[in-house]
């Protein structure tokens, strides 16, 4: 299982973030809109790899471009691989397997909400819950569903890396 992984989230403009995720192989970059709510989602979805044996699926919205995270939980790892999809409005209910493969990886269940958690936390510190609802427009920050991930991380992944406790 790779143990190298970069997440990034950055508000590029008004309702438009990038996501970039990266392991030790290869990195997949994403401009993703606010017709859905992508960090909320995704993060919501990790929080489902704390059940045993739990899928999860995360929809990103490129305008028109459909990106589709799959989190597949195995032991104590999770398997991502992300499928792009044309036209969102045309490929909603498709299965996964009509969409082509855009990135994957297969993480400790650790290192990857590790990342995530971090990067939402960074967006929280670099803009602040007003900040970001300006920015992102349509959608507040994710504050429960971040505290609540973390929640499950600290207690059940014995996470040996720094965490900035400070921020809620
Ligand atoms: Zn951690």
């Amino acid at each position: 299982m790779a143990d190298q992984l970069e997440f990034d989230w950055q508000l590029s403009g008004s309702g438009w973030a990038t996501c970039r995720i990266a392991d030790a192989s290869a990195e997949a970059k994403y401009v993703v809109s606010y017709c859905t709510d992508p960090l909320a989602d995704l993060i919501n979805g990790l929080a489902g790899m704390y059940r045993p044996e739990q899928v999860e699926r995360v929809s990103f919205d490129l305008e028109p471009v459909e990106i589709r995270w799959v989190l597949r939980g195995v032991a104590t790892g999770v398997e991502v691989s992300i499928y792009r999809f044309p036209d969102i409005s045309a490929s909603f209910a498709a299965p996964d397997a009509d969409g082509t493969l855009s990135w994957r990886t297969s993480q400790r269940r650790c290192s990857l909400v590790h990342a995530v958690v971090e990067a939402a936390q960074t967006v929280l510190r670099e803009h602040g819950e007003a900040g970001y609802k300006a920015r992102w427009v349509r959608f507040p920050f994710p504050a429960a569903a971040l505290q609540r991930l973390r929640q499950l991380h600290l207690l059940d992944d014995k996470c040996d890396q720094l965490h900035d406790l400070s921020t809620p």
